[in-house]
């Protein structure tokens, strides 16, 4: 048989390995700003237009190149930082596979200028698709200019897979931030088409924190520091009480860089055992400096991953630094998260006697009667307490036994007012048979129905309900906001504040009414009847993330994500106890949705066990 196996050409071979290390625009970002680091710069601006599809630029003050070494530095595994495989050991750099700018300049229209310090002029270079188009002598600042124009131009289906420019430079945002946050000592300036989206001058850690997370993040912070033989580890975790529903603004960095690792976030968020609630999780930007021969970043291309030498100690030594962190700056839970403030004493009825509760009863009262019907889940708020207030107050009197779970003014948090349509429309067939439900676990509603059983995930069906509701509110726009007594100032970083314009129309469909204060802040004079006024600021930031993360991707409209999440942050949680009324009301709405059947993230909400079912399991 004739020899078959050739070795592919360069610009081929290129090609293949850019898929490894360019994925989007963000990654050319990420690999630009590491060599600019990497050269020693002092001020490195970054300029990107429509999310960097058409342009990336990153300008810096470093060492710059020498002709040949710009004529070299887009060649395959060309790198000035190792020479053996030894100093693989001994990184003291971002890069060191010599890959980037040979995989960027094979799927791009690339434009270098560079100067190093000892010469008069300089180099300029354009490589389009790994050929070298043009090489002339330039004037030029000290330093590199690096143009990435027209990225995947020669890759459609890559380009196709784009997402939008708000996504894109979303992305380029979260690198961009990974970078400055590391590198507080160097000066970055940010562009995005012509306007100004971050300026951070020369700072210390905390200081380019608030810089780039806005003055809001500052009092959020308490400071971490320790010492030992093994590691040095600086920087801030945020008080408790700002932990959040979703991941966000987590950073490690070692040695400079980066790195994502789920064994050290195990290690901060154990430390935060009791503080936090089970679902938040705490922010942190920790700084670890580890001799350089005890890691491996050699496992992945895109080098957010790392290996220790001696994973344990440092989880021991993080936990225990953290814990030491929130102890020092006396961080004791703010808020008491299991606490039910129904169940407070006040301290007017300290000394008075017990009576026994009247318990009255409508004789006349039939349940199967059309109208007026069981109060109704779909909106939120404290009615329960305000329900139950007086009754309970002579009945808790003299109990000297905290409330068990089954108190039957719980920790209930849903409102009852609406009407809605009639029971278990034609979904189950039910008739009018549901007088009674309960409640398993803290997670399941009971209910018999004609034909059996139904067991439904009151999380699920809840948040079906509020979603419902919600989106028909967001598009039939009139929804229900309520007047806030004291207006709410909040204030956003630059990237969260752009995101809230651009859901701005939206937010305010839903019931969200704010003014802009200045670049900042937003007053909020009017949230969504739905949304209890303490949890504003928690909800907001939730959407926030969620809209950034695009967790709902596959959504076809703003309203759409907008009421999912909403849904998802107000919706009763596994784990909280509902009382009767709520069981059977939350019941009935659900069943009166338009869809019971799956929840808005595409989950099933109940099972049916029918009598069948049941008696094939005593066979
Ligand atoms: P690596 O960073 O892994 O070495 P790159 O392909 O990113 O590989 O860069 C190749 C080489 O080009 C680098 O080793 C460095 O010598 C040079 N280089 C790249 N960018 C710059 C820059 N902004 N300033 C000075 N030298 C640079
Ligand atoms: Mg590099």
């Amino acid at each position: 048989m004739a020899d078959i196996i050739k070795l592919l050409p360069d610009h081929v071979a290129n090609q293949i390995a850019a898929g490894e290390v360019v994925q989007r625009p963000a990654s050319v970002v990420k690999e630009l700003l590491e060599n600019a680091i990497d050269a020693q710069s002092s001020s490195i601006k970054l300029i990107v237009k429509d999310g960097g599809k058409s342009l990336i630029q990153v300008v810096d003050d470093g060492m710059g190149m020498s002709t040949t070494d710009a004529r070299l530095s887009f060649e395959r595994h060309a790198t000035s930082k190792i020479k053996r495989a030894e100093d693989l050991f001994n990184l003291h750099t971002k890069g060191f596979r010599g890959e980037a700018l040979a995989s960027i300049a094979a799927i791009a229209h690339v434009e270098m200028q560079t100067r190093s310090e000892g010469e008069e002029v300089g180099t300029r270079l354009k490589i389009e698709g790994s050929e070298v188009v043009s090489q002339e002598v330039c004037v030029t600042p000290k330093g590199t200019s690096l143009s990435v124009k027209n990225l995947f131009f020669n890759i459609p289906a890559r380009r196709n897979f784009l997402k939008s420019n708000q996504v894109e430079l979303r992305h380029i945002t979260d690198e961009f931030h990974r970078v400055a946050l590391a590198h507080p000592n160097i000066m970055f300036h940010f562009y995005n088409n012509g306007s100004e989206l971050f300026n951070l001058p020369k700072s210390t850690y905390r200081q380019r924190i608030v810089h780039i997370f806005g003055t809001r993040a500052n009092a959020k912070l308490v400071p971490v520091e320790e010492e030992t033989n093994v590691v040095k580890i600086q920087g801030f975790i945020h008080k408790p009480e700002f932990a959040k529903k979703s991941r966000g603004e987590q950073f490690f960095f070692i040695n400079h860089r980066f790195i994502k690792s789920p064994y050290l976030h195990h290690a901060v968020v154990s430390a935060f055992e009791g503080l936090i609630k089970t679902d938040t999780y705490p922010g942190y930007f920790l700084y670890l400096e580890v001799d350089p021969s005890s890691i491996d970043i050699n496992i992945h291309p895109t080098k957010t991953e790392v290996k220790f030498d001696d994973e344990h100690t440092l989880y021991a030594i993080l936990k225990s630094t953290i814990k030491h962190s929130l102890g020092q700056f006396n961080i004791i839970p703010a808020l008491d998260f299991e606490h039910d403030q129904n169940l407070d004493t006040p301290y007017t009825y300290k000394n008075k006697e017990a009576k026994q509760p009247q318990v009255t009863v409508d004789a006349g009262f039939n349940p199967f009667l059309d109208a007026p019907r069981k109060p109704s889940p779909a909106t939120r708020g404290n009615i329960s307490a305000r329900k139950t207030q007086g009754e309970w107050e002579s009945m808790y009197v003299g109990l000297d036994q905290p409330m068990g779970d089954n108190t039957s003014f719980s920790s209930v948090h849903l409102e009852s007012d609406t009407i809605t349509g009639s029971v278990f429309e034609g979904k189950v067939e039910v008739g009018h048979s549901v007088a009674t439900t309960f409640q398993l676990r803290r997670k399941y509603i009971v209910a018999s129905i004609k034909s059996g059983m139904v067991v439904i995930d009151q999380n699920r069906a809840h948040q079906r309900v509020l979603y419902e509701k919600l989106l028909k509110n967001a598009t039939v726009k009139q929804s229900v906001s309520q007047q806030l007594l004291f207006p709410l100032t909040l204030s956003f970083t630059k990237s969260d504040r752009a995101i809230l314009d651009e859901i701005r129309t939206n937010l305010t469909h839903i019931g969200f009414i704010f003014e802009t204060l200045d670049d900042e802040s937003l007053k909020i004079t009017g949230v969504p009847i739905l949304i209890p006024e303490n949890e504003v600021g928690m909800v907001l930031d939730q959407l926030i993330s969620d809209y950034r993360q695009e967790i709902i991707g596959e959504s076809f409209s703003q309203a759409d994500i907008l009421s999912k999440t909403l849904a998802r942050s107000l919706a009763v949680k596994t784990g909280e106890i509902l009382d009767s009324d709520s069981q059977l009301a939350l019941v009935n709405d659900l069943f009166a949705c338009k869809e019971s059947r799956i929840s808005p993230f595409n989950r099933p909400i109940y099972i049916m066990l029918t009598e069948q079912d049941i008696e094939k399991k005593f066979i």
